[in-house]
Formats: structure tokens, sequence, C-alpha cells
């Protein structure tokens, strides 16, 4: 699920900094961004239009209000200007001194005389019209007609639009016009105590003036746009090809600090798998004088260094989500128990309590990886012994009933020792992998600062989270939490596959050492520490072993002698093991013994190394460094020798 994410984020995270991907993405925004901004440019002309009308037509309004105020005014009749014969006021021409014609002049006709001015010298046409026109000229046309309609229900706002007409595009623009005193005198039907509408104004002009400009300012933002848009596309694929890179530089290192990790850990356990199995067969003789605690010696300095390789290993698969839980049915007080004495002893040794306990309603019969379970514990109980040296440790394991859904289980598990504490700014810090409280050279304790990282990505892998707190008493509190599946206790059948707790014990060495049917042996494995300890291990247990070192030499083997089972180192010079079993599965000789049980030897401890072990035709695997005892259940399994094997070592585990 965490791998699944991981690659998730990975692949969205290359997808997003693809620059095909990024230029599109800029293309679609410029493209959004340029039609938005020709939008608003295109709104802000109409605006501009609208208000140029209004003020065509408050002139008109003002004109033919001062008109009205004096109730209408008298000019010379000329050619351009006759008595009007729709006025039906007294006086309509009068004659002055001289002999000459003075016709009245109303607001209205001096409307139509004033449109034929601004139509001949400004483009600009004004338009009286009314639903009851006095004349015919007057009547509106459709688009007016609907303004006037809704003018006569009572909404009196100006009405706006741009239109297609005869000269092209026009905007246009009509407002009613509403009784005023000086109106009565020829529209004699209204009264100024209710005011009404009795038409409109409508005021008609040319847009290509200002769609002209509409066009140039779009077309210049267009320019200006594409020029944007280019100089951020190159800017995009070029930092987008950048950081691919450096991506890809990085990734480059992580792989090889990997492969660097996997190598040195691979390269650290075959000569420690040799050192071990030599000490703990020297460890079997009787030796002289203080020679005994020299062996401990060496045994529990490799087995320190083989810690630190076992936590390199799981960093680098936790880091490649290549760490992966197995679970299965255990008992979790028997779980502790093995797991805890080891500190019990290591305490008693510096004079500290140790003690657990875990609390009654807390079910026994738990279903998950146990395996990684222990390593937290131990991780936490181990760092308890080391950094405390007066007091106490308690383990306390209790049952939260908040969490989980039915049949699961969480678990509040708790490491509580009166040691110096975690001060508060390292809190988050020492949950780093390589990262410690004191990174002094003159530290006191030992460590590689792995263990907590570790720790905190399996317990987040198991459903919970880990923290540290500060002790009352002095000290530190590592408290986490995971969420197990409650196991249903049956007995026996271990392939039933339900999560059921087996009621067995664990393989003890002296079960394996019956001494009964005799094995012939071969062993291909080319470090002489391994060598030795495999010789030594298998020929005390009645079986007759040949060494060599390498994969021709299996084959000459296996082409000249009688072998019941091989263990085959998988690195090896010249032929490897992985080819070396290939060839074995391929022979086509009738009487090579193609069928013969190979277990592999291999430092490399990831489960694809497994796999690829199988796949090449191993049966078996069993990582290193291995104990006598691994080797032993190793015989057991392939030659079918009647030996319980019950559970896995951490050898073949890892
Ligand atoms: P290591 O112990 O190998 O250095 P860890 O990851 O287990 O690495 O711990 C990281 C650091 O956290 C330690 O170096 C130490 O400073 C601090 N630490 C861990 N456990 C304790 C503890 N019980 N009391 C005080 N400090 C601790």
């Amino acid at each position: 699920m965490k791998e699944n994410m991981r690659d998730m984020r990975r692949r969205w995270f290359r997808l997003l900094t693809r620059p095909t991907f990024l230029g599109l993405l800029w293309t679609v925004f410029m493209l959004a961004l340029f039609t938005w901004s020709a939008e608003q440019e295109k709104d802000h002309v109409l605006r501009l239009a609208e208000r140029q009308a209004r003020a065509f037509f408050q002139e008109i309004v003002y004109t033919r209000a001062w008109n009205a105020m004096h109730d209408g005014v008298y000019v010379y009749v000329t050619e351009d200007t006759h008595p009007n014969k729709f006025l039906k006021a007294p006086d309509t021409v009068i004659r002055t001194e001289e002999g000459r014609e003075l016709t009245k002049i109303n607001p209205a006709y001096m409307t139509r005389q004033l449109s034929t001015i601004a139509m001949d010298r400004g483009g600009v046409q004004f338009r009286i019209s009314g639903l009851h026109p006095i004349r015919p000229e007057n009547r509106p046309d459709s688009w007016e007609e609907k303004a006037l309609k809704a003018f006569e229900a009572g909404n009196l706002e100006g009405c706006f639009a741009m239109t297609g007409s005869p000269l092209g595009q026009v905007f246009r623009y009509i407002a009613p016009l509403q009784t005023e005193k000086g109106c009565l005198s020829c529209h004699t039907q209204y009264t100024l105590e209710v005011p009404a509408v009795m038409g409109g104004i409508s005021v008609t002009f040319a847009a290509s003036p200002l769609l002209e400009s509409l066009r140039e300012t779009v077309s210049n933002t267009h320019i200006a746009f594409a020029m944007i848009w280019l100089a951020g596309l190159f800017g995009i694929v070029f930092s987008s090809h950048k950081i691919q890179k450096k991506t890809r530089q990085v990734e480059e290192a992580n792989q090889a600090r990997s492969l660097f990790m996997a190598n040195m850990c691979h390269d650290m356990r075959t000569p420690l798998s040799g050192i071990m199995g030599l000490a703990e067969r020297i460890r079997r003789r009787d030796l002289p004088g203080d020679s005994g605690g020299l062996v401990d010696l060496i045994e529990s300095s490799a087995g320190s260094l083989l810690e630190i390789v076992n936590d390199i290993t799981d960093v680098s698969r936790l880091e490649h989500g290549r760490l992966t839980l197995r679970p299965h049915a255990f008992g979790l007080r028997s779980m502790l128990q093995g797991t805890l004495e080891i500190f019990s002893f290591e305490s008693d040794r510096k004079g500290l309590s140790f003690s657990w306990q875990v609390e009654d309603d807390v079910p026994d019969s738990l279903y998950g990886d146990d395996f990684r379970l222990r390593q937290v514990l131990a991780n936490l109980a181990g760092n308890a012994v080391k950094f405390t040296d007066v007091g106490s440790i308690c383990v306390h394991v209790r049952r939260r009933h908040d969490r989980g859904r039915p049949g699961q289980v969480s678990l509040d598990i708790s490491v509580t020792d009166t040691g110096p504490g975690v001060p508060d700014a390292m809190r988050e810090v020492i949950f780093q992998s390589f990262r410690q409280g004191d990174g002094s050279l003159a530290k006191e304790h030992q460590g590689s600062g792995l263990g907590l990282a570790i720790c905190r990505q399996l317990v987040e892998m198991m459903g919970g989270r880990i923290t540290v707190t500060d002790n009352a008493a002095g000290g530190a509190v590592f408290c986490f939490t995971v969420l197990l599946d409650e196991a249903v206790r049956i007995d026996g059948d271990a392939d039933s596959g339900a999560r059921c707790l087996l009621e067995q014990a664990p393989v003890r060495e002296h079960e394996l050492v019956p001494g009964v049917v005799p094995q012939s042996i071969l062993v291909a494995e080319d470090n002489p520490l391994s060598q030795i300890f495999f010789q030594e291990v298998l020929e005390e247990a009645g079986h007759r072993v040949t060494i060599v070192d390498n994969g021709e030499d299996v084959l000459m083997e296996l082409r000249n002698g009688t072998f019941d089972m091989v263990f085959m180192d998988v690195q090896m010079p010249g032929m490897d093991g992985l080819e070396t079993v290939r060839r074995i599965r391929s022979e086509t000789r009738p009487w090579f013994p193609r069928e013969i049980p190979v277990t592999a030897l291999t430092a490399m401890v990831l489960p694809e190394d497994r796999e690829r072990c199988l796949a090449a035709g191993m049966n078996g695997c069993l990582a290193k460094p291995v104990t006598g005892a691994d080797l032993l259940i190793a015989v057991a399994h392939q030659t079918g020798l009647k030996v319980d094997i019950r559970e896995e070592s951490d050898a073949i585990r890892r």
C-alpha cells in the first residue's frame, strides 16, 4: 500500500516535471488568460459605448428641457424649417415687424432637426418613437418597441445593445421620455399629476470606430501574450529539463547508494558468516584457560557487526518499499518472554531492575508479523538497557479499545527507563536514519543511529505510531501502537490458511543431530572460513561432505560422484551459483542427477534475491550468516529426514 503510494507519487512527479506536459499546461493557461483578457477588453469597449450613448441621450434631453421650459421657441421659417403641421398650438406661425415668418419649434421638432445635423456631421441619429405616435414616422422599430413596452410596464431603465443594421454594426441606446409641463400643450391626453411615459428617445451610432480600436487592442494583446508564452515556454522546458536531469542524477545516486549498501552488506555477511560459524564450532571444544572468553568476545563483536549489517539492509529495503510484513499467528506472552529475557540478563549485569507486564484484557493469540514486532521491541529494550546506568526498565503492554475494527487488537506498548531521557530538541531527529542524540566523537554509547528509524517505519507499516516522552521519574518513555488481528486458537493444521496459532515448540538444535541416515553432501563455497564451518557442522552430524569453490567443479563432481544434496553459494568466482543450478536442471544426460535438491547460500537477503534463486532452480534458500542449526534443518528439509521443522530461523527468515 505504502509502496503503491510511493510509486504513484513518483509517477505523478515524473509526469508533472515532463517538459511536454508542463509546456502544454503553460499553453492552455496562456490561452485561457488571453481569452479572458480579450473578453474583458470587449466588455470594456461595450461599457465605453454605452456611456457615450447615455451622454448623447442626456445632451438631447437637456436641449429638449430648455425648449420645453420656453414652451417651444420661434425660429425663422426657412427651406429646412417649415411650420410643423402636427403642432396644434395657437400662433404656430407669427410674423415679425419686417414681415419675416417665424414658426414655433417644439421639443420633438427640435429633436428631429438636431438628429439630421448630428447624422450629417457626426453619424449619430436621435429618434423619438412611441407606441401611440402622433406622427407615423415615429412608429418604433422592433427593438425600440420591445424597450418601449418595458418602459410602459414600469421598467424605466435605459436599454443598450449592439445590433446589426443596413449601415453595419451599430450601438443603440433608448431611454423613456416622460411628461413635462411643456409637453402638455401638444400632448393633451397627459396630465402633470400622473407623469407618464410618452415614448422614448433612441440614440444610434456606428460601432465600427470602437470595434476597430478593440480589434487593434486585442491584436496588440495577442502579440504581447505570444511573446510571454514563448518566453515562458522556453523557461519551463529549460528548467524542467534541468529538474529531470537532477532527478535522474538523484535517482542514480540513490541506486548507486543502494547497490553500494547491498554489496557492502553482502561482502560483510560472507566473512561474518564464517567468523560466527567458526566461533560457534570453537566454543564446542574444550578450550584451555580464558580462551572461552576470547571466543565469546569474537562472537559478540561479530554479532554487533551483524546487527549493523542487518540494520543497513532493513533501511535499504524500507527505503525502496521492499520490506513487506509477513504475518502469522503467534502467542504474545511467549513472544515477549523470548524477546525480553535476553535484556533482563543484560540488565542484571548492569544492576538494573527489568520487568514487563501485559494487562489481563490483552488477548494472547494474535495474528501479525511477530518477527518485526520483536525487532521493534528488542530495539527499544536494547536502547533502554544501553542508555540506563541506574534504576529500572519496564515494558508495559495494554490494549486500546478505541482503535481498530472488530477482530482487530490495538496494542499500546511502552518501554520506560530511568536513563538520561531524550531532550525535546532531539525527539523528532532520533527517528531519522543515521541520527543520534549524541553525535560527538567522544560519545559514550555504540550505535549506528538506524534502530529508531527502522522502528518508526515498521510501526507505521503495522498501522501505528511511535513517540518518545519524559518519564516523570527521569528518563525516557518510548511508546508505540500497533494494529494486529486476533487469532483463532486451533490445534494442528498449519496449512489451513486460517489465522491460527500453532501450539508447537521451536526446533532445538539437539533434535537435529540424531546422526541417523548419513547423507552425502556437496558444498560449493569459496570463502575458506565458511568452508571449514560447513564441513565441521555437517561432518559432526554424521554426513559426508565434499567441498568445491566454483560452479564448474560442482558440475564435475555431480557427473562423477553420488550426492544426496548440494549447498551452493550464489556468488562464486567463474560460474556463479544461479548459472550452475540452471545447468544442473537443464542437463540432458540420463544418468546426471538433474533433480538433486540444491539449497542456495546467499549473502543477498532481499525477497527478490530469494525469488531469483528459486526461479533459477534452487529448492531452498539460506541467508548468511547461517548457524549450524540452519544447515541441519536445511539438510533435513531437502533430504526428507524425519525432523519437524516448525519455525524458521532468522537466517531463513531474512
Ligand atoms: P543507536 O542507538 O544505534 O545510536 P537508535 O536509532 O536506536 O540508534 O537511537 C538513536 C538515538 O536516540 C540514540 O543515539 C540516542 O541518542 C537516542 N536514544 C534512543 N533510545 C534512548 C533512550 N532509551 N534513552 C536516551 N536516549 C535514547
